[in-house]
């Protein structure tokens, strides 16, 4: 696996690297933001520090969103929700606070690596998540392996999150998807369909909000933040 480090801090970089090849990862170090789109070619994951001294790391994450799907991994040393939010919007997988333990860097970049592996429309027919199980195919949900009705729409929230394996699907990109348009009243429209989700599927905590962003499925042993 390679990985693109854009990382300005040589401290960082120099314990870093070592922890990543130790885990038979290759790694091309950047330490400015400008041209990082330039050097992506073969890579897997962006690890992304957002602080850094050209540009801010969220336009160099929508930069490299324009032209690549690769699994983005920002990191901060502000760990302001803000930032996490921002990464988020601006298209990165996931989030990590510094000082991170390296054991969980690598946990990470595995999983975003895997899911992009994955890839949506080549996604398992069948999402199980807990007792909840979504058939992708046959538009159809059990719980416990009784089967819930949901309306289309609601499916295909469901099927969205599902097909995401945990990551954050945001609230625009959901309402774009599943109505096909956006309006002034959508944010409202994708609260109540999520809040009527809930209550058919009986698990509450299944379509977990996160705040200002959007929503994704709470995996067993995901972590939160
Ligand atoms: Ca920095």
């Amino acid at each position: 696996m390679h990985i693109l480090l854009v990382e300005d801090d040589d401290r960082v970089a120099a314990a870093l690297r070592p922890a990543l090849h130790r885990h038979g990862m290759t790694t091309t170090r950047l330490s400015v933001g400008r041209g990082a789109v330039d050097h992506l070619a073969d890579v897997d994951v962006v690890l992304l520090d957002l602080g850094l001294p050209d540009i801010d790391g969220v336009d160099v994450c929508r930069a490299i969103r324009e032209v690549s799907e690769v699994p983005i991994i920002v990191v901060s040393a502000r760990g302001e929700v803000d930032d996490r939010i921002l990464g988020l919007h601006s298209g990165a997988d996931d989030y990590l606070v510094k000082p991170y333990d390296i054991g969980e860097l690598v946990a990470r970049v595995h999983t975003v690596y895997r899911r992009s592996r994955v890839g949506p429309s080549a996604t398992a027919d069948v999402v199980q998540v807990a007792d909840v199980s979504v058939d992708l195919q046959r538009h159809t949900v059990t719980v416990g392996g009784e089967p819930v009705s949901l309306t289309r729409k609601e499916f295909q929230v469901l099927a969205m999150l599902a097909s995401s394996g945990g990551a954050v699907c945001t609230r625009n990109r959901i309402v774009a998807e599943v109505w096909g348009r956006t309006w002034a009243g959508a944010n409202r429209t994708l609260d109540v369909h999520v809040a009527t989700l809930r209550t058919k599927l009986g698990r509450a905590d299944l379509v977990q909000t996160v705040r200002g962003v959007g929503y994704r499925l709470g995996l067993p042993g995901a972590e939160d933040g």
